[in-house]
């Protein structure tokens, strides 16, 4: 049983008036949607409460109008693409509370949807005011959440909401918690942690939170050559926060204490210049990088002792390239890891969850995305829950 409630816990909403946080801030190029998945993430909450007979009332933000009304971030501009994904007739309601919210939905049948306008034209949605939120709360029944990409803020319809009315966790959030608490709340172990991407910097926190939690810290991408150069390395023209050395060579103590073994790669692939397949190219030992040389990935003898560490784990969370996998051929050591985690997945012996913007493209550009066991496109979230945070969004759906 889970610690949140789900749509299973609802009953009867023959004409009950439904309150659906979803997230539809979509990519858009001029006033055309370009890429739906966030909509077809929703279609099944948003369905399901539909052939239940509730009046769905779906609610989201669009863009940062901070908090006044902006004819150019309108959530009407989804409109087209809502309608598309769910195979059904929208109604836009131009207000989020008030009298018109009232009379739309008196004018809503059981089964039918309607769409609210942008949250965030509202100074309440930010700063989760109450008053705002019981505004909101006034014209319906129950609250789902199924926006786990918003639950790191504690907005009005992210929180609020949650404290006032019934609150229920919808299906793509109820998978994401599911998936979550595999990963590193209640994990199999041992747990690996991939940790790649550019800078240190940004992920101090989860690189914190990781050693205390899993018994193999694999640290790839751009922050390695931080590691490395803690431990004596000399990177010569690599991306490296030197002034991190001293976090880095912290980070790697507190991992001693807590029995985490960190993994840094030996061997590197290196160039003189950041372009495609450049003539300087060449892999060598991390020992052995000149002074006019970068470190762009992994190399291969330490891919092929990374995935022999990730064969003895039940559990995989990974956040952040190996490599600057944008570029030919330094998504070698990317591809090929993420490669060995979804052959594992396949097979059964390892749970594998990964997120983070240009993981996902990464994973995707692998080819392997589908085959891991969880992939976050939660972007924000995902991160401060790779930091150990509580995010407020999903303890209001706490039971
Ligand atoms: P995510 O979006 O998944 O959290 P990040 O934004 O932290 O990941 O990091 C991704 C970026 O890190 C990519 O643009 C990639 O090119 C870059 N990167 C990875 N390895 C290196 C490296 N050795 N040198 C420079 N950049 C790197
Ligand atoms: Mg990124």
């Amino acid at each position: 049983m889970s610690s949140f409630r789900t749509l299973d816990d609802l009953g009867d909403v023959t004409g009950k008036v439904a309150l659906v946080r979803v997230d539809l801030n979509l990519p858009m190029d001029g006033g055309s949607v370009t890429d739906t998945t966030r909509v077809e993430a929703a279609k099944p909450t948003i369905m399901e409460l539909v052939d239940a007979g509730a009046k769905v009332l779906l609610l989201a933000h669009f863009g940062r109008p901070k908090g006044a009304r902006n004819s150019t971030m309108s959530v009407s501009m989804t409109l087209d693409a809502v309608e598309d994904v769910l195979g059904k007739e929208v109604m836009f309601i131009p207000e989020v509370q008030g009298p018109v919210v009232a009379q739309s939905i008196g004018i809503l049948r059981n089964g039918d949807i309607g769409l609210l306008e942008n949250t965030r034209f509202w100074p309440g949605e930010e700063a989760n005011d109450a008053e705002f939120a019981a505004g909101i709360a006034a014209n319906a029944d129950f609250f789902v959440n199924d926006a786990f990409s918003a639950a790191h803020r504690a907005h009005a319809t992210t929180e609020g909401l949650a404290r006032i009315l019934p609150a229920f966790a919808g299906r793509a959030m109820e998978k994401e918690l599911t998936a979550l608490e595999a990963a590193l709340e209640k994990p199999e172990q041992p747990v690996a942690a991939v940790v790649g991407g550019a800078k240190v910097s940004s992920k101090l926190a989860v690189l914190e939170n990781l050693v205390g939690k899993v018994q193999h810290l694999i640290i790839g991408g751009g922050m390695a050559n931080t590691f490395l150069a803690a431990r004596g390395v000399d990177v010569g023209k690599s991306l490296c926060e030197h002034d991190l050395t001293d976090t880095a060579n912290a980070i790697m103590d507190a991992a001693d204490h807590a029995g985490c073994t960190v993994h840094l790669p030996y061997d590197v692939v290196v160039s003189k210049e950041f372009s495609a397949n450049p003539a300087s190219l060449r892999v060598c030992n991390v020992h052995e990088v000149a002074e006019d040389e970068m470190i762009l990935d992994v190399g291969p003898q330490a891919v092929e002792a990374l995935g022999d560490v990730l064969k003895t784990c039940k559990t995989l969370v990974w956040n952040g390239p190996m490599g600057a996998f944008e570029t030919e051929p330094f998504d070698d050591a990317t591809v090929a890891l993420a490669k060995t985690a979804a052959a594992l997945t396949i097979g059964e012996s390892l749970v594998s969850v990964a997120g983070g913007g240009d993981t996902v493209a990464a994973l995707n550009h692998a080819g392997v995305a589908q085959d891991f066991s969880y992939i976050s496109t939660a972007g924000g979230a995902f991160l401060e829950w790779m930091e150990g945070k509580e995010l407020p969004g999903v303890t209001a759906l706490k039971k």
